[in-house]
């Protein structure tokens, strides 16, 4: 496989993967390229993809290091100018540890209808709860009425008491 080429937004170098060290001439000092950002599905860091690297300037004998570099991803994104980081998130990328920009659109939008859906669903819930409750405090509110009706039209009477409508009455009625 050919190695790729890229070019240092730094120095302006065109350099091969892999020599990823040597810019503006300096041994310790890594390239940069123009930013590229990778998407996560899981908003997860993915792992420390760079070792840290040491190695010795032949010239000078003065050894250098580089700190190893974990992606962070954030909201699901991570952008990044390193080169070598770049290579190997591609390979992540390109393994389906990781999605294209597409796919991240997709899942976020998908994710926003999805709660668009359910906080509607929820407000369709509360007023229809809303109405139920209406209606079952109008139907309180006429069995309320009903029960404050029902004392004085049957009342409930005495064993040996005579029926008093019928007996007023007929009290009341001329006598033939
Ligand atoms: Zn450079």
């Amino acid at each position: 496989m050919a190695r790729k080429s890229f070019k240092c937004t730094v120095c302006e170098a065109e350099f091969l993967s892999g020599n990823w060290f040597g810019c503006c001439e300096n041994i310790a000092l890594k390239h940069n390229v123009a930013p590229k950002t990778f998407y996560s599905e899981s908003a997860q860091n993915v792992q420390c993809l760079i070792k840290p690297q040491y190695g010795t300037n032949p010239q000078t004998g003065v050894s250098w290091s580089t700190p190893g570099k974990q992606q962070r991803f954030f909201n699901g994104q991570y952008t990044t100018t390193d080169p070598e980081e770049q290579e190997k998130l591609e390979q992540v990328l390109a393994g389906g540890g990781l999605i294209t920009y597409e796919k991240y659109i997709d899942l976020k939008t998908t994710a926003e209808q999805k709660a668009a859906r359910a906080m509607a669903e929820t407000k369709e819930a509360n007023r229809l709860l809303a109405e139920a409750k209406d209606e079952l405090a109008r139907k309180q509110a006429e069995l309320e009425k009903l029960r404050e009706s029902v004392p004085a039209e049957v009342a409930p009477l005495a064993p040996d008491a005579p029926v008093p409508s019928l007996a007023s009455k007929r009290r009341t009625q001329p006598s033939v």
